[in-house]
């Protein structure tokens, strides 16, 4: 295995001293990473969750070389195109029932900054001052300051703490705290909170951490009874990976507020959207332009991304997409069963399409070592999994197949009798 080392290329969440190379990969395909040196790894993770299909599904790679022959990015105020203009409108039908409005951004983290923004705004053109945000324990949103506030303090965000602002924290519902959970929510709720915002049905960077449908209807009902905004955070869980369209979906719930980014374009380009209902949107319309909705990227739909998505969208309606997450679903939940007797790990779990699993060795938290050692064993046996601390999970392409997952679960195995205490 070749590594790029003394690069001036700082790369994220990568303590240099420790990792200071980086395999370079030259080529992708399906569910396969190509390095320069010949090497091969397999993406079970997606490529950090967003290729959704695979990776350069043809579909998706056509529409933005079509796209980019004809317009490449134009300004979004003023001015629209058609594929921004498709694209919204077939949102619109896809999410769940009563979110008629896409505002365009660009990453996850900038979604959900909308989508909290948007509250806010909210709030203030309806005459009230609400300003605080309420969010999960363990919950992850992003990594500008108003995410990393909204989210779990951690060894991430230590350095910046003295300017994150400060959330009312909600209890996870874990069996047997659903209640405490409910009533923290409730309280915040009372005191004038101005949303809730959560990832729906699992926890993602937080640890893959599950709870159920009825849970997060109960949280939804909760700041409907009280006037919050709910605001979604489906980043991660959207197009699949639950193993529905929408996490959403399975509690039968409309957020006020939704945010999906990473496979909106089937995660190969940047592209992200905050939708809302009329209410959210209407607060904001008014012939005072201090009451508009102040924000914007400078790639704000790009035309090729939303080709992109359009694509994306394209394969989810007749491209066999919802087989292959069906299919998916099943052969998870096949090969992770014979984990759940399995004295050697703890908390055995699948949503849809994830499954994950902690070793049971001391030393918990994503910064204990283990963390490292485990990603370079699966490393340097072709796999790319990328363990959160002691927890490894399967987060793969839909277009996995079966030999593959083998793969992926035999080395699974043997890193469980490598790492035994
Ligand atoms: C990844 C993620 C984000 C941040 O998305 P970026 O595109 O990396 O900014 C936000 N929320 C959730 C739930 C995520 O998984």
């Amino acid at each position: 295995m070749t590594l790029v080392t003394n690069s001036p290329v700082w790369r994220p969440y990568t303590q240099h001293a420790l990792q200071p190379g980086a395999i370079k990969i030259a080529r992708a395909e399906g569910c396969w990473l190509e390095a320069e040196d010949g090497g091969r790894f397999l993406d079970a993770i997606s490529s950090w969750w967003v290729i959704t299909h695979g990776h350069r599904r043809p579909e998706i790679t056509r529409a933005i070389k079509d796209q980019a022959e004809l317009l490449d990015q134009i300004i979004f105020a003023g001015f629209t195109h058609e594929p921004a203009e498709s694209l919204a409108r077939r949102l619109v039908e896809i999410t769940p029932e009563g979110l008629d409005y896409v505002f365009y951004s660009d990453s996850g983290s900038t979604c959900v900054e909308v989508a909290i923004k948007m509250a806010l705004g909210y709030w203030r053109n309806r005459g009230e001052t609400r300003a605080r945000i309420v969010a999960l324990e363990h919950g992850y949103h992003g990594d500008t300051i108003g995410t990393m506030s909204t989210g779990a303090r951690s060894p991430f965000n230590a350095s910046y703490e003295p300017l994150l602002f400060d959330v009312a924290r909600i209890p996870f519902p874990d069996e047997g705290r659903e209640q405490e959970c409910f009533d923290a929510l409730e309280a915040a709720c009372k005191a004038g909170a101005a949303a809730f915002v959560a990832e729906p049905l699992i926890l993602g960077a937080g640890g893959m951490l599950v709870y159920s449908a009825s849970n997060l209807r109960e949280m939804k009902n909760i700041c409907a009874r009280n006037g919050v905004l709910f605001v979604a955070d489906e980043v991660m869980t959207g197009f699949g990976r639950t193993g529905t369209l929408f996490a959403c979906e399975q509690a039968g719930i409309t957020p006020d507020i939704a945010c999906y980014a990473k496979g909106l374009t089937g995660g190969v380009l940047p592209l992200a959207v905050t939708m809302c209902g009329k209410e959210i949107f209407d607060a904001h319309l008014s012939d005072d332009r201090a009451r508009a909705f102040f924000h914007s990227s400078s790639y704000t739909a790009n035309p090729i991304a939303c080709a992109a998505a359009l694509a994306n969208l394209d394969i989810w309606e007749h491209g066999g997409a919802r087989e292959a997450v069906a299919k998916l679903c099943a052969m998870q939940a096949e090969r992770i069963a014979r984990f759940e007797s399995d004295s050697r790990f703890i908390n055995v779990r699948r949503l849809g399409t994830i499954t994950a699993l902690d070793l049971a060795t001391p030393g918990r938290g994503y910064l204990a070592s283990i963390g490292l050692d485990l990603l370079r064993f699966f490393n340097a046996r072709g796999l790319l999994l990328r363990p959160l601390g002691q927890t490894i999970y399967v987060l793969p392409p839909y277009c996995i197949e079966p030999e593959e997952l083998d793969l992926l679960y035999a080395a699974i195995d043997e890193a469980a009798a490598e790492f035994r205490g």
